[in-house]
């Protein structure tokens, strides 16, 4: 561990707050190498959606290896990459009335939120962007000009341009129409907001500190898009493939953005993936123009295909999602009842949701005394003040229940200590 600590960059994240070693997985356990077993309610900060080596995506994998399928294919066309489009437009896409194409790209979720970006300037011949307050769209440039975040900007060491950012929904108390606010600003010649090529947002925001957009701001966004010509590029990278209680996190909106953005559980099996989907009208691309080494990684194809057969056809696992979600939410709700909205208060939507803690030193110790008990958990947030349920949606209800429980425990014993030193 010395070693780790000495020869990996300063920028690592997770192995601070968790700094042991880990060497084996399974659905919703982690197991380290002095052979601790742990409950992750982390699951690859929401790429694991479907758990850690998830038997059924597996096999296929296997197999697929087994038989020398192609790996690595570039953008070249093999089954790999057909079944998967076939699989995604016949199971996803088009029950769901959703005309898009697929664009692959480099397979991080910065990447294709780039290409989002990139597609939104060229179709609409402006460089401008909206994004929104706790917005969180991924570190590369283009991206991280659109995420709030303070020290991700910072990281930079360019200035970020081209990018304004609103209020989120209730960012001013929820009394305050953030989306008249816009509108009023994109409507006044004198305003000073310049007419944007697109709007990026997320309905959950993950980052960001679970802030779910209600589903009339989702709508108004969406009038508000079309009334001035801007496109509405929604970044379902952490609050899709089924996390928000639906597959596509704006479905309970009934709404159609122009650009969708997907990564992380995209694959399923934690395999590195994204994908941009787009109106066909938009697809005004040269060939290669937004180009890269890896947007063909064909076992990839292979457990995503498998992870939309196996779970998509019919509603069962959905529905056993949103049960779960229930379970979540009447679980985190009742810590937020007994300490009162000053102390905790409930954030997110279907199986992304946490509690907001009063402030994050508080959090802190409340994930810091879970990975004591063998809880993996993270916080997000400004101030890293939310505690942040992202278990994989396929845990079992009783892990489910004995990580709430372990978590419960902990905001009590922590809760108990603050009081006492209050006192
Ligand atoms: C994680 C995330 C990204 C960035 O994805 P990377 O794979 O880390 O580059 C972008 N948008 C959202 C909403 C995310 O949660």
């Amino acid at each position: 561990m010395e070693f780790l600590k000495s020869t990996e960059s300063q920028v690592r994240v997770y192995s601070r707050a968790f700094p042991i070693v880990f060497n084996r997985a399974k659905n919703a356990h982690l197991f380290s190498e002095d052979g601790k077993e742990y409950l992750d309610f982390l699951a690859g900060a929401g790429s694991l959606n479907y758990g850690h080596n998830n038997d059924v995506l597996k096999k296929a994998l296997l197999e697929y290896i087994e038989s020398d399928g192609v790996s690595q294919g570039l953008d070249l066309w093999t089954t790999a990459k057909q079944d998967f489009m076939q699989a995604y437009h016949d199971v996803i896409l088009k029950p769901r009335g959703l005309d898009y194409k697929m664009q692959f790209t480099g397979p991080t979720g910065t990447n294709c939120v780039e290409a989002a970006l990139k597609l939104a300037r060229k179709v609409k011949g402006r460089d401008g962007i909206i994004s929104f307050t706790n917005g969180f769209h991924g570190v590369s440039l283009g991206a991280v000009a659109t995420t709030g975040n303070k020290n991700h900007r910072g990281g930079a060491g360019v200035p970020l341009s081209s990018v304004e950012f609103m209020p989120y929904c209730g960012y001013y108390g929820k009394d305050v129409d953030t989306i008249k606010m816009m509108d009023k600003l994109l409507s006044d010649n004198s305003s000073g907001t310049d007419l944007p090529a697109a709007v990026i947002v997320e309905a959950v925001q993950g980052e960001g500190g679970l802030n779910a957009a209600s589903i009339a701001w989702l709508k108004d966004l969406e009038k508000l898009c079309h009334k001035h010509d801007i496109l509405m590029i929604l970044d379902d990278i952490q609050a899709g493939n089924g996390r928000s209680g639906d597959f596509f996190s704006f479905e309970a909106a009934g709404i159609v953005p122009d650009i969708v953005t997907v990564s992380k559980s995209l694959s399923g099996y934690g395999l590195p993936m994204a994908l941009v989907l787009l109106k066909p009208e938009l697809d005004i691309w040269n060939p290669g123009e937004h180009n890269g080494t890896f947007r063909g990684n064909n076992m990839a194809f292979i457990t995503a295909k498998t992870a939309i057969e196996t779970y998509w056809k019919d509603d069962i696992f959905i529905n056993d999602v949103r049960q779960k979600g229930d379970i979540l939410g009447k679980r985190l709700k009742a810590i937020c009842d007994q300490y009162g909205p000053n102390q905790f208060r409930l954030k997110g939507r279907g199986m992304m949701r946490g509690i907001a803690c009063s402030s994050g030193e508080l959090a802190d110790k409340i994930t810091g005394l879970a990975f004591e008990k063998g809880l993996i958990i993270e916080t997000a947030g400004p101030e890293d003040e939310v505690v942040k349920c992202l278990m994989p949606l396929t845990i079992s209800e009783e892990d489910l229940n004995k990580g709430l429980d372990l978590l419960t425990e902990c905001v009590s014993e922590v809760m108990k200590a603050e009081l006492t030193k209050a006192s």
